[in-house]
């Protein structure tokens, strides 16, 4: 708090009156002498002031004879007196014109010099607001009817389509303005399971599991009909580019069939090698249906260590998103998704967001959506 007493209304009005003057001669342009520094100059002839600083000119009066400081307090004060109308006269106009007020107000934000008469630039009902708060509704897709009519009807390709694209809804939902997409919901192809995210309900079971047509199946494992087309197409793809057969162990597993698996590798070598290469049921993407452990064939079939270093995984790890597909645990991103690599391992999630994954060189699904690393239980 301050300890200065209130101004008196005198004092403020002098120090308004100093204020304005102080302005008026700094606004003096100091190169080109006007007809008023021509006058100031002639009536000072025994002295000469620089005219390079009006201000320095006036502090230094002090100094000056007293009838030339006279003649110059005379002229500040007719200064200050022209200030003071104009300024009267400002505001006047303002208070008497609000139309002009709100033009000088767009032209001062948008730094353009305009003329003060005219009509305004935007009319009273095109003001910025109602402009502004039309982009803040647009950003998100769940005020969309497009979008949520989609969702609702269960078509995630037609979802994704009305908000603009992969990316689009994937900024959407990393940023948080798409709260009516899930990404717990099973039954979505941007489900995200890890070991922070199990199913709900834990044994969710899909119920459109189908077998791909021209894939070797070595298990008769199932995939969720979506999926299965997608990899039927990617398969004929490898085969035609010349990278060889494509065929699979295992896609969807149950939830009491993962039990069985990761009880298997926790007695071959306990819980914490097994949490590194297998999911604890309820926790792994298998049971979403949308993923498929590939291995190559080439006559018989070889294993999921040997897709790494086969042109079958050279193929795939350029172009299985063209087919909706990612790599979800590849080199160095244990920390995050909470798995060894596995290039075997690959994860429907569509094609225009899987495009949207590989143009944005994302390496977790759990960054693509903007989530926390899940690399323990
Ligand atoms: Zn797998």
């Amino acid at each position: 708090m301050s300890h200065d007493a209130e101004p008196s209304p005198r004092r403020a009005a002098r120090a308004e009156a100093e204020r304005l003057a102080t302005a008026a001669l700094a606004q003096i342009p100091a190169p080109s002498p006007t007809r008023r520094t021509l006058r100031e100059t002639a009536a000072t002839p025994s002295s000469s002031p620089g005219r390079s600083s009006r201000l320095a000119t006036a502090l230094s009066m002090s100094g000056l004879a007293p009838v030339t400081r006279r003649r110059r307090l005379a002229a500040l004060a007719g200064v200050a007196l022209v200030a003071v109308v104009c300024a009267s006269a400002i505001a006047t106009a303002s208070s008497g014109a609000r139309h002009d007020t709100a033009a000088s107000a767009t032209v001062a934000d948008n730094s353009v010099v305009a003329p003060v008469s005219g009509p305004p630039a935007v009319p009273d009902e095109g003001l910025p607001v109602p402009q502004q708060a039309a982009v803040a509704a647009s950003a998100t897709p769940c005020d969309d009817p497009a979008f949520t009519s989609a969702l609702a009807s269960g078509d995630d390709a037609a979802a994704i389509s009305a908000a603009g694209g992969g990316n689009a809804f994937r900024a959407a939902v990393a940023s948080g303005v798409a709260p009516c997409v899930s990404l717990s919901d099973p039954h979505r192809e941007w489900v995200v399971v890890n070991k922070q995210r199990p199913y709900d309900p834990v044994d969710y079971r899909p119920d459109d599991l189908v077998m791909p047509d021209g894939v070797r199946a070595l298990e008769q494992s199932a995939v969720r009909a979506p999926a299965a087309t997608a990899l039927s197409a990617m398969v004929r793809a490898a085969s035609d580019a010349g990278a060889g057969e494509i065929g699979y162990l295992s896609a969807f597993r149950s939830y009491t069939t993962q039990q069985s698996t990761y009880a298997g590798r926790v007695a071959v070598g306990g819980v914490e090698a097994a949490d590194r290469e297998s999911a604890r049921a309820g926790y792994s993407e298998h049971q979403s249906g949308l993923a498929v452990d590939i291995v190559p064939c080439d006559g018989s079939c070889a294993t999921l260590d040997d897709v790494a270093a086969s042109s079958q995984g050279a193929w795939v790890r350029d172009h299985a998103w063209e087919y909706g597909f990612i790599t979800r645990y590849v080199e160095g991103r244990e920390s995050v998704s909470g798995y060894e690599p596995e290039a075997w391992h690959l994860r429907y999630i569509g094609p225009e967001l899987a495009r949207a994954y590989h143009e944005g060189a994302y390496t977790t699904l759990e960054e693509f959506f903007g989530l926390p690393a899940a690399p323990t239980y």
